[in-house]
């Protein structure tokens, strides 16, 4: 995207000092989902910043909830389809789960053995990394249904913090 554009974006970017618990810096994108020429000037960055060509992978999983804004309209885009990362306890079986440490908290994630082919290529996406502990546990999951992960794609990231939790070699890209 142009200059003006990401200037626009970056400007609807709410941040939150002590939410949702004191120390942490929330970044809210919300705004930008809120907005049409945001929402439309992101998925446009994201897709721009794609880790990897758009032919090497087959399907986005996003993560749940922030994920689940932008994902499906960026796989939509892309012309594949998408695969939710959820929150521990709301598939029905069979799911696969991991747990892992949140820069605030501990979390559990599942997806769907079904939801994901043998050898599937797969772009993972969220809102944001700061440790990359929820990329990572998505990544794991991902493998344990058998599919392959492509790369990441995040439309911030937090200096200093980001990929703690190691990613590995896999790509990554944020907009
Ligand atoms: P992490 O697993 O440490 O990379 O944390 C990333 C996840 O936590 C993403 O799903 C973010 O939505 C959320 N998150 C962590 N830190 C922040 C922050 N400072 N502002 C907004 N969201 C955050």
């Amino acid at each position: 995207v142009g200059e003006q554009d990401a200037r626009y974006l970056i400007s609807l970017i709410r941040s939150v000092p002590g939410f949702p618990k004191a120390g942490v810096l929330f970044r809210d994108f919300m705004p930008v989902i809120n907005d049409p020429r945001g929402l439309r000037i992101m998925l446009r960055a994201l897709r721009l910043a794609l880790p990897v060509p758009e032919d090497s992978f087959d399907s986005v999983a996003g993560l749940e909830a922030r994920g689940f804004l932008f994902g499906p309209a960026l796989a939509a885009n892309l012309g594949k389809g998408f695969i939710a990362v959820r929150k521990a306890g709301k598939l029905p079986p069979q799911t696969v789960r991991e747990e892992y440490s949140l820069e605030y908290g501990q979390a559990q994630v599942e997806v769907e053995v079904s939801a994901i082919t043998p050898g599937e290529r797969v772009l993972i996406v969220d809102d944001l990394i700061a440790t990359g502990g929820s990329a990572k546990a998505a990544a794991d999951l991902v493998e344990r249904c058998g599919g392959t992960v492509a790369g990441f794609s995040f439309v911030m990231g937090l200096d200093g913090l980001e990929g703690t939790a190691s990613l590995g070699p896999i790509p990554r890209a944020r907009s």
